[in-house]
Parts: structure tokens; sequence; C-alpha cells
């Protein structure tokens, strides 16, 4: 043995690579200096996990030379090992078989919570609220850091504006500056402010990048977007999540303007690590950089690895490229052993800054990790976050909230009484059965006689995250018992929607309508009560124009996590009064996809002049959505008032508005202000969100709320990908939704 490991050097060693009066940087240097090029690609490999506790899976097909590597030090990261005694397992090969003892990072897909789920993110973005978010991103990090996980594969930031697209349940919607805002959030409350803390794990900006804008919405497909999209709407929130820290990027299936962005220079090297000058480390996505030969990108999978290390992609997932063939490239001459260091020195960075030298089983406590799984504080955060991210999207007559007394209500929809659906997609680690369901939500109020009826299934067969669902139910034979319920029952409240793994990766769709023959049964229940609370569960933005035109309520309920139940039941009978607004715009009809709030003029008019023909629109269809972005109703009203501009400067303007609680109920609202360049030397949306408020006002209650503009809200990236701030007229636009209801103007010269 030529060094000693860095355990025995953190016991003795005058150089202690761990010496704690050094600084990383320093320690880095140090450990990398005694590493040979056999190792330092080992620390760029990430294995899923293989492993059992005793050994090796059997199931694993590639088990035994993942185990060799392992041993032998050719392994940086893991992922999907979970639990204290299994990452104990592993951790303690790397700590203590290898020659030099470096610790592994293990990650997980901690995308809404670990055991104990969050609402999926897209609903935690309709609830506008940072500082719950954050929460909720704290209490998962604490939860998955008790059992052993150190590094999570979120927040997933990317924009998108296709509801086909499964993936949009993992983001925050269609709006840069809210999917900013939440970036931030979900950064800070994953890291915190001290990422060595056993509370705390590294968070990853994901998927650098383009990967929402997938052609048509099918999944993994082909992405071509100017530079004027790509630097105002799919970067920013990336931008913000670094300028918040996030130690790591994963870069994306997809080709970007015909280089997929595993091999992209540009978007790694030139724009994350040269301009924005990114410090953490690149982690590939799953297998992205084998496909780079698919993509017909690289010949095989040598070149594969050439490509993507130079492009800076720093760790490989599971594509065994870099374990196997970096090595042979550096000897070619093909790679630089320079770019080498520079992906270990970020790896390293990051694992020292987790704290992973000074103790590789700070993560490792059973004890623990049985105290905060599933604790009171993490199941509080998860109702909490859960309650605001309903959405109210239509009350019509006062139907809600219920009564809490001498009601008979019939429950109605397979999803009503199922324990697991709203648990979403990714949830890896949680058990089915453990969310609360709308019947038991419902059950704690018992004032009311609730009379369960399935009705209709959504899906039928095996549903799991890793196989094909069976959507083509036609089974109607529980109608009946469900219509002769309605029928004697003063409120129905129907629990329709998406299976819990309906939407995600790999589940696009062409037909964005409730799923199955869940439209028959409502309609069929219409028929016999029209007092019908339309209760939705889904993971994206469905076309219910039908039900919008005939139920009077419909809340947006998502998918909602372990709490689920209990907060549709708080929302449902008023003891919390909604505040959700909505994070994408809802589209009529399909065919209107993709539909977003801040598109842009035509030379032709939206609205037509009289006896036009040839204006900008489909003639069998509106131009607008069914729900506009950042709309959500609450049991009571606001009025908006006195829109004031105020100049401070050439580059600044504080706006104030006046916002009333004109109903009878308490109630919160998220004022938003929205702004449009009017004319610009490239073209600017009609409207483009660039703050909000969430205030609570009691009946009769006014409030004052103050926005400040500067040249970050007005100005734009152009299509050299400069930021500028361009003189002329703005208009300035506030309301409860992007259909605003004030107006203003002022000029920049
Ligand atoms: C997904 C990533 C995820 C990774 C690891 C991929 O299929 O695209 O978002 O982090 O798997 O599970």
């Amino acid at each position: 043995i030529l060094v000693a490991s860095c355990k025995e050097q953190n016991n003795n060693s005058e150089d202690n690579i761990n010496n704690s009066n050094q600084t990383i940087e320093n320690k880095v240097t140090q450990l990398l200096s005694k590493m040979t090029l056999e190792e330092k690609i080992g620390q760029m490999n990430q294995y899923n996990g293989f492993w059992n506790v005793t050994g090796p899976k059997p199931s694993d097909g590639d088990a035994a030379k993942k185990y060799e590597h392992l041993k032998k030090g050719y392994v940086g990261s893991m992922l999907n090992v979970r639990g204290v005694k299994e990452v104990r397992a592993v951790q303690k090969i790397a700590v203590e078989e290898t020659r030099l003892g470096i610790p592994l990072i293990i990650g997980f897909d901690v995308i809404h919570g670990y055991k104990t789920l969050s609402p999926i993110p897209l609903a935690e973005a309709a609830s506008w609220d940072l500082a719950a978010i954050k929460k909720s991103a704290r209490v998962a990090a604490k939860e998955s850091a008790a059992a052993g996980i150190n590094w999570t594969f979120a927040p997933m930031v990317d924009i998108s504006r296709d509801a086909r697209w499964g993936r949009v349940m993992e983001g925050a919607g269609e709006d840069p500056f809210l999917g900013s805002k939440i970036a931030i959030a979900r950064v800070q409350g994953f890291q915190g402010d001290d990422l060595s803390s056993h509370q705390t794990i590294a968070a990853c900006a994901k998927h650098w990048a383009g990967y929402g804008f997938a052609e048509a919405g099918r999944d993994y497909n082909t992405v071509d977007v100017g530079t004027s999209t790509l630097n105002n709407i799919i970067f920013p929130p990336f931008k913000a999540a670094m300028d918040a820290g996030v130690r790591t990027f994963m870069n994306s299936f997809n080709e970007l303007n015909g280089i997929p962005a595993t091999g992209n220079v540009y978007l790694q090297r030139d724009i994350l690590k040269g301009k924005w000058g990114f410090d953490g480390f690149v982690v590939s996505d799953w297998g992205s950089i084998n496909e780079m030969i698919a993509h017909g990108y690289a010949k095989d999978k040598k070149h594969a690895a050439e490509l993507s290390a130079i492009a800076g992609s720093d760790m490989d997932m599971e594509s065994y490229a870099y374990v196997d063939e970096l090595a042979n490239l550096v000897r070619e001459g093909k790679v630089k052993e320079s770019l080498i260091d520079d992906a270990v020195t970020r790896i390293l960075k990051v694992k020292f800054e987790l704290g992973l030298f000074d103790d590789p089983y700070k993560y490792c406590n059973e004890d623990y990790e049985k105290e905060v799984t599933g604790s009171k504080e993490i199941h509080d955060a998860v109702l909490d976050v859960a309650k605001k991210s309903i959405v109210l999207l239509k009350n019509a007559n006062q139907v809600l909230p219920l009564k809490k007394e001498g009601q008979h209500i019939a429950l109605i929809g397979v999803l009503a009484a199922d324990k697991t659906s709203s648990l979403g997609s990714w949830r890896i680690a949680a058990d089915d059965n453990t969310a609360v369901s709308v019947l038991e939500g419902l059950q704690k109020y018992t004032g009311n006689k609730i009379t369960y009826a399935k009705g209709a299934d959504v899906v039928i067969g095996k549903t799991e995250f890793a196989i094909e669902l069976q959507i083509n139910t036609e089974d109607k034979s529980g109608f009946s018992e469900a219509i002769a319920t309605a029928k004697k029952s003063d409120v129905v409240v129907m629990v329709l929607g998406e299976h819990g793994f309906q939407s995600g990766e790999a589940r696009s769709r062409t037909d964005l309508n409730l799923p199955g023959v869940q439209q028959e049964l409502l309609e069929a229940i219409y028929k016999v009560n029209k007092n019908i609370v339309l209760v939705l569960n889904n993971g994206r933005p469905l076309t219910i124009t039908w039900a919008d035109e005939h139920v009077p309520a419909i809340v947006e309920a998502w998918q909602l996590g372990t709490q689920s139940g209990n907060a549709i039941a708080e929302v449902l009978y008023g003891d919390y009064n909604p505040s959700g607004k909505l994070p994408m715009s809802f589209p009529r009809n399909v065919g209107q996809v993709p539909i977003y709030y801040n598109y842009k003029n035509t030379g032709r008019p939206i609205i037509p002049a009289p006896n036009e023909v040839f204006w900008s629109h489909y003639i069998d269809e509106s131009n607008d959505p069914l729900y506009p972005f950042g709309h959500g109703l609450s049991y009571t009203t606001f009025y908006y008032s006195n829109l004031v501009v105020n100049k401070i400067s050439n580059e600044a303007v504080e706006v104030s508005v006046e916002i009333k609680n004109t109903g009878t109920l308490l109630g919160k609202e998220v004022a938003q202000l929205y702004i449009q360049d009017v004319f610009a030397s490239v073209t600017r949306p009609v409207k483009e969100l660039k703050g909000f408020e969430m205030i609570e006002l009691k009946p009769n209650e006014q409030k004052t709320i103050k926005f400040k503009l500067t040249n970050k809200e007005l100005g734009f990236f152009n299509n050299e990908g400069e930021f500028v701030l361009e003189p002329g007229e703005f208009k300035v636009y506030v309301g409860g939704s992007s259909k605003t209801v004030l107006e203003s103007k002022f000029n920049l010269e």
C-alpha cells in the first residue's frame, strides 16, 4: 500500500487530508494528487443499488461486476440504496476496503418526500407559498437523510407548457418567474444553511436543459428551441437554483437543437460552468451517455464517453461508459486528464462539504432513523402544504363549503377510497396504502352521513412505476349503484382524475380528458343529482370543459401525498379557505396545447374585428384556456383598486395596489403583478409575471401592497444572450390571476 487510507490519515498523519485547519480546496487537491487515473474515474462512476445488506443482489445482472468495482474504489456514488442498514453496508466497503477509503455519495429521487409524501411538485407550486414549499423540502431532507441518503435528484426545474408531457407533475409549471422562486425555496429547503449537518442533503437542478419542451409532449422527444426561449424561459429557474447554491445539476435525455444534452458543450461548459461559473458537479441522467448512440451522435460507447467527458458531464449514472472506457481515452490522448481532474475535484468537493470525510456514517444511525421517519413534524408540514396546494376552480351557488351537519353525502369514484394513488409518481420509498383517502378524511367529520360508491375504475390491471398501464377500462357495472346513491343524497362529492402512475416519467398522453369511463359516470350522475362537487386527483391539467359548463363546484386537489384526504376534507368543510392558484393553464381542448399565458402577439388579432376571417384563431375552439395561469378562487371575494405606478429611477418603478376582502370569511389571496414591454428589439410576451404576494384579509379588511420592479424584472435576454433593459413603454397589470383586472403604464427613457 502506497498511501494510507483517508481514515488512517484522519487519525495520525501530519498531511492529514481531513485536517480541519485546511480549506476544502486544499484537501481536495491533496487527495487528488494521491489518486490513480482509475481511482479518479471511479469517482465519476455511479451505480444503481445492487445491494442486499448481506451482499450483491442476485436480481441485478451486473451485481458481481459492480461489487468488484466498489471494492476497488471504482465507484463514487450509488443511487437507490435505501435505509441505514443498506447504506452502512455499502459505505463500509467504500471506506474500509478500498485503497483510499473515499466515502460514497448516496443519491435518491426524493422528489416530493421520502416515506412521508408531500404533494407532487406541480401541486406544491399551486400553493405559491414559498415558506411552505421550503419547509416541505426541509422535512423531506430530514426524513431521507435519516435513512442514509445525502443527495436528492431534485428539484426538477424544467418549465413546460405542454400538459401532454407526463413529467409536468414533477415541475413548477409554465412560468419562469414562479419557477425560479420555487427552485430557490426547494434548494434552500433540501440543503439548509449547513450542508454538513446530518439533516440536510445536496440538491440537484434537473434536467439541464430543455427537457420540458419535448415535441408534442412525448417524453424523451426531440427539443428544438431558439435562443430567446432558452434564455428567457428555460434557463432562469436553473440560474436561480445555482445562485441559491445548488450543489449539483443533472443533464437530460433529450437532444437540444441537434446535440444531446449529455454531450452538449454549449450547455455544460459554455453556459453552466463557463458563463455562470457553476462549481458543483453534473451527473448524467440514467444511461444518457449511452443513449447518445441511439440519438445518432456517438458511434459507440467509447465515443459516447469521450463526448460526454469533454462536454462536462462529471458523473456517469449507469452507462458504465466512464468506468469501462475513460482510462483508455485518456491514455490515447482523446480526453485530457485535466478534464478528469476537474470533474473529480467537483465531486470530492461536494463530498467534503457534506461532511462525509469527517464521518462517512453520519447519515447511518438506526435509532435516529426510527425516531425521524414519519414523525409528527413531517406529517404536519406535508398536511400544511397539501391544503395550501388545493385550487378552487369553480364554486357556483355556494355549494362549498359543505355544511358540517345534516347533509347526506354521496362519495363517488374509485379514487375517493384509494390510499395509494394520491401518493403520485416518484414514491419509491413510500409504501402502498399509506395515504389518507378522501373517504377517511371526510369520515372524521361525523355530522354527515356519507355513502361511498366506486362507480368505475380509472385503470385496470397491475399498476407500477415501471410497467405499462392498462387504461382500457370499459366496465360500467358500478354505475347503477353510484347513481342510486347519488339520487338519495343532498350533495355528491365525486373524486375523479388520473391514477397516480398515469402521470410522471414516460406517461405522456394525447388525450387530456378524464380517463376511462369517468366522464360518462359524471354525466350519468349529473342526470340524477346536479349538486356535484367534483374533486380532481391528477398530475397534470385536464380538459374538463364539460364539467366546467355543468358541475357547480370543482376542486383541483392534484395528488397531495400522504395527508391527501385530510387536506381535502379541511378544504371541503371550510376549515381551510382555499388559496391555491394554478401554475399551469388548463386547456379547453388538447388541440390548444401548448397553451400558456405569456404568449406573444402575432400580426393578427386574437379577438376578431367585425366580419374578419383572417384572424389568429381556431374555427372550432376559442383561443382562451378553460382556466388561466394564476387562477384560483376562495370562499371569500377580493376587490382590487387604486393601482399606482411611481417611477423611482429610469430603471425602477414602484407599483402599489389596494386589495379588500369583500366577502364574509377570512381568506388568503395571491396578488399577482404582470408586465408587458410593449415594443422591443426582440418581441416580448403579452404578459410576464414579475411579482406576487400572498396576503391574508379578514372580511372588510383592506391592505395596500407594494411591488418594486427593477432592471432585473424589466429587462430580458436578447438573441445574443445578453441581458438588456430597453427604453420605451411598459404596461403593468395586477389581479388575482393572469386574467388581470387593473392596468397602468409607464415609460423608460
Ligand atoms: C430520470 C431522472 C431520475 C433518474 C434516477 C431518470 O429516469 O429522468 O429524473 O433522477 O432516472 O432515478
